[in-house]
């Protein structure tokens, strides 16, 4: 039965045949391993992309990575998971449905909570697949039947119970924390809902007068109202201005409060006067400074932006006003220094364009120290290794400097916290399910708190909630710890850090499921990670190394990359340009060079074929080719143990490779030997053999022939899965022994078939056969011309090699003959010499003359033509009398070089003679 090919490789029709193929037959689901079952296990959780999402490269690359190591140990016989999902991701999804209505002229508060919520879900039903079915079409071999979303049942109640253990524990508390907060829609705002821009403003000088002495310091603010409201005033370490007021205080002017002078980076001495005011309720910035230096934070405003009773005098006064009476009375009293023109930042409500104003709110917070000693230790023990290794040291030094982390929004869309206020007595609880009555005073009036989770929250857990947790599970135990984590730099504080945090801490005892209490210490810290490795990918940039923006117009959608080259070829062109640490300049031009290798190993198994069907036929038997396999392959000769050799070196630079994540390496590996070594040598090397004249020898060529490609498609299917599934189906004409070469073994290098005689030798063929390929291209030697070549070597095995292969040599570098010289043929032309022989191509200039004379024509007709312009244009007043003195001067140079170029040609053509 012929094999089927079709004659030209098309990828689209491929690959979408497969993707539904592989997904259909569920090859990429990971079973629960059962008891006893010790295969070693190989897990990995998809970067959940947010339901909102659409693919870009960064996923494409992200998955490309992490699909070629997957596949690459399933080949290796590991039982593999790799758990995909997507994140509900609060802030973004609200928004979208929000747009979505104000199309219809709703709010979401007109519609009240539930309605809006059931509304987001009908969003999700309806568009939240599109991510994961982009991903589909990329091959990703994920276990689709373990899809979750962060927001199932199952996964919302492990939220619900990690938090109540948290609160449990003592880690959990309320606090105040500054939000941006609308004034006129009355609620907090996240930073995706503020839209900045500059306006043109003023920026006022205060002075604050020190006291105990005559002297002021200066600061400078855009919003004199918030003076109010400073507690202290902030200078450097190193600004030797304010070295003697070191631990002094200044007095408040108008409001007569003593407020320290505190030393603080938030000063810069580049600054303006290198002092600034410290006003924590109403600036994040300060806010931060203030609980570094334990200030206390008075809020001057109200809900509405007026200010409140801690203004004082000002009370009840809205911002604005309130700002020109401060800066009145600033001026009277003589506190107001200077006004100054400047550009001021602001923020504006993105649905009301209302300025926002920053704002003390009563937050959930975690007390993240205890989680983080641990996420610490981890790392520096080894527990979770970094790659490229300093990203461990990052991690480290923002671990060592974490702040309590506020984990409440006040969004609809999310988990909601689970937390009741009793309306009574204001006991709040913190319960699993919504309890029926206060447990202080009894009171059935209790409502849960209105805020959700920060989304974070909830994926910071999914290492083990998407196996379970906090059920003991088989998966929990088989799966996690995960293996590897890829992902991007930019969510390693958001993300990584904190799945490491909460993994800790809940997959170590007393809140590990299962019977492992008894591990403790080190043991139970090490297998508590989340993962034991994490590989930060490089950023996808344009060709020029700029970054990828919607403003720049330089965004490449990865689906019309694919469309246009294929999968394999994009797919195969991250991994070439992975190389850890690495921005990736992505350049379609490569992918279309990576088109044509798929291109070439299509068209080498077409060649392929045609000799397996043909010598099958001629020998009426089936060479061993219904079960191609390289164990069986026979290295009858040079070519054989060479190609043998090469493909176990090639097999152990990938695996070495693909162990440091060096994706780079391994594609350049497989690809120089599949196209540089297999195709374009082996197989013409073995061209003869092939013939019917080759007669049994036919049989044994075509048997390692096939059981080469074979090893070689195995080699190369977690970098290019569909060609390689295509062409491999095609060789068991459709009746693989195994459902797919997905589940076929990895090769992996035999030291034992590494031949270095063979490579040595071959290293000479190839120098000889590549030198005489070379001359004839400096010769400008036909195409279709055979000529004779004269090799001299003082070594008598290297004669002897060249002479066993003689018609090897001559056939690949169009040789009519080899003859051996004595002497070395290192003054003749046409010579290359190199260390081991020197070879001389014997060419006399022939040449075909009619061809010679047309070419000679043409260049005359072309030559006179211009000698014409020429003189047309010196001979023109009107053109001589305009155009600039220095393209006359050059006509009139050129004009007798073409003369002298004009007879050149005319006697050229004479002497041979054309008519
Ligand atoms: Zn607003
Ligand atoms: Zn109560």
């Amino acid at each position: 039965m012929p094999h089927d090919l079709p004659k030209s490789y098309e990828p689209g029709a491929i690959e979408a045949r497969w993707a539904e193929y592989w997904i259909k037959e569920k090859l990429f689901h990971a079973p629960t391993p059962a008891e006893g079952d010790e295969r070693p296990r190989f897990s990995l959780l998809l970067p959940p992309p947010n339901v909102t999402g659409r693919l870009h490269m960064g996923h494409m690359l992200n998955q490309t990575q992490m699909d070629v190591i997957i596949r690459w140990h399933r080949m290796r016989g590991d039982l593999t998971l790799w758990l995909p999902g997507t994140d509900h991701a609060g802030i973004a999804t609200q928004m979208m449905v929000e747009r979505q209505l104000a199309t219809e002229g709703k709010k979401r508060q007109q519609m009240g909570r539930e309605a809006f919520i059931e509304r987001v879900w009908e969003w999700r039903r309806h568009y939240g697949g599109a991510i994961l079915d982009q991903m589909k079409r990329l091959g990703a071999s994920v276990d689709w039947d373990r899809e979750y979303f962060t927001m199932d049942e199952n996964l919302s109640r492990a939220v619900r119970e990690a938090f109540v253990r948290l609160y449990e524990d003592g880690l959990i508390y309320r606090g105040k924390y500054i939000v941006n907060w609308c004034p006129r829609c009355e609620t907090a705002i996240s930073d995706l809902e503020v839209k900045h821009e500059d306006v043109p403003g003023k920026l006022y000088e205060i002075r604050y007068p020190v006291v105990g002495s005559d002297e002021f310091i200066t600061v400078a603010t855009t919003r004199p109202e918030t003076m109010l409201g400073d507690t202290a005033v902030a200078v450097n370490e190193r600004d030797e201005r304010y070295k003697h007021l070191h631990g002094k205080k200044v007095l408040l002017p108008l409001m007569n409060r003593e407020i320290p002078i505190i030393l603080d980076d938030l000063a810069q001495p580049e600054f303006g006067t290198g002092a600034v005011k410290v006003t924590p309720a109403h600036d994040p910035n300060d806010f931060q400074a203030g609980l570094r230096h334990d200030l206390p934070q008075i809020d001057v405003m109200d809900e509405h932006a007026h200010m409140n009773e801690n203004a004082g005098p000002y009370a009840g006064l809205e911002r604005y006003e309130a700002r020109e009476r401060v800066l009145h009375d600033l001026r009277e009293q003589g506190f107001l220094v200077g006004v100054k023109d400047y550009t001021i930042p602001i923020g504006k409500c993105d649905r009301c364009k209302t300025i926002v104003e920053p704002r003390l709110s009563t937050q959930w917070f975690i007390k993240i120290q205890p989680l983080a000693k641990r996420a610490i230790e981890v790392v520096e023990k080894g527990y979770v290794r970094f790659t490229p290794e300093n990203y461990g040291q990052i991690y480290l030094n923002w671990m060592r400097n974490i702040y309590d982390w506020c984990i409440s929004r006040q969004l609809w869309w999310g988990h909601r916290i689970p937390a009741w206020h009793c309306a009574n007595c204001k006991e709040i609880l913190v319960a699993r399910e919504a309890p029926g009555k206060c447990t202080k005073c009894g009171s059935a009036r209790l409502e849960q708190d209105t805020d959700v989770l920060d989304t974070w929250f909830s994926s910071g857990l999914l290492p083990f909630t998407s196996l379970g947790w906090p059920e003991a599970t088989r998966d929990l135990e088989a799966f996690y710890p995960t293996s590897l984590l890829i992902t991007g730099f930019d969510i390693l504080f958001f993300w990584v850090a904190r799945m490491i945090m909460l993994g800790c801490w809940f997959m170590s005892p007393p809140h590990k499921p299962g019977g492992e209490a008894a591990q403790t210490g080190d043991e139970a810290l090490r297998d508590s990670v989340p993962f034991r490795e994490v590989y930060i990918h490089a950023l996808v940039r344009d060709a020029d190394r700029q970054k990828m923006s919607k403003t720049k117009g330089n965004v490449l959608d990865p689906i019309e990359v694919i469309e246009k080259y294929g999968t394999d070829a994009t797919r195969f062109t991250l991994a070439a340009m992975s190389s850890p640490g690495t921005d990736i300049a992505f350049n379609p031009s490569r992918t279309d060079g990576y088109r044509a290798f798929a291109n070439k190993i299509w068209n080498a198994a077409r060649f392929m074929f045609l000799n397996l069907d043909r010598v099958e036929a001629e020998a009426g038997e089936r060479p061993s080719l219904a079960d191609p396999d390289i164990a069986d392959f026979q290295a009858v000769t040079l070519e054989d143990r060479w190609i043998l050799s090469r493909f176990h070196r090639t097999a152990g630079v990938v695996g070495d490779a693909l162990e440091a994540y060096r994706f780079d390496d391994a594609a350049r590996a497989i690809y120089d030997f599949f196209w540089g070594e297999f195709c374009d040598w082996y197989i013409e090397l073995i061209k003869p053999r092939l013939t019917p004249e080759a007669g049994g020898a036919a049989l044994v060529a075509c048997g390692n022939l096939a059981g080469l490609f074979e090893a070689s498609l195995r080699l190369l299917h977690p970098v290019m899965p569909f060609i390689t599934e295509e062409i491999w189906h095609a060789m068991y004409d459709g009746k693989p022994p195994l459902k797919s070469i997905a589940l076929a073994a990895y090769p992996e290098a035999d030291v034992e078939q590494f031949d270095l005689a063979a490579e040595a030798e071959m290293a000479i063929l190839q120098d000889l056969i590549v030198s005489v390929r070379n001359l004839r291209a400096e010769l400008k030697i036909e195409n279709k011309l055979r000529v004779p070549i004269q090799v001299f070597t003082e070594d008598p095995a290297i004669r002897s090699l060249v002479e066993q292969n003689q018609g090897a040599v001559e056939r690949l570098a169009n040789v009519e003959s080899i003859t051996f010289v004595e002497s070395t043929l290192a003054k003749l032309p046409g010579v290359r010499h190199t260390a081991r022989f020197d070879v001389h191509v014997v060419y006399e200039q022939k040449i075909d003359v009619a061809a010679e004379c047309a070419r000679l024509r043409k260049e005359l007709e072309r030559v006179e033509k211009d000698i014409a312009g020429c003189r047309r244009q010196l001979g023109n007043e009107q053109f001589l009398a305009k155009a600039p003195a220095d393209v006359v001067e050059g006509l009139r140079r050129r004009l007798p070089e073409l003369e002298v170029l004009q007879e050149k040609t005319k006697s050229k053509l004479e002497e041979l003679g054309c008519k």
